[in-house]
């Protein structure tokens, strides 16, 4: 497991954005992932792209879960 810090993948309210799996969750309450878990982006920029990200990937389009 990876400690994750502000604008990546696992800490963004995009993240698996419409997967409620409890693996999603413990990543965003825990702050930790590991690389080969992915989801998919739900960034509207990005959804039409159906983006496959890891936990510790990132982007410009980062939106803190806690705050969404
Ligand atoms: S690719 Fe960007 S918008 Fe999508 S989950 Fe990662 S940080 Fe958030």
């Amino acid at each position: 497991m990876l400690k994750l810090t502000d604008g990546q993948c696992g800490l963004c309210a995009h993240f698996g954005e419409h997967d409620d799996s409890p693996q999603i969750v413990q990543i965003r309450i825990n702050g930790q992932g590991s690389a080969d878990v992915v989801a998919e982006c739900g960034h509207p920029k990005n959804e039409p792209l159906q983006l496959k990200v890891t936990p510790i990937s990132g982007c410009e389009g980062f939106t803190p879960a806690r705050s969404a």
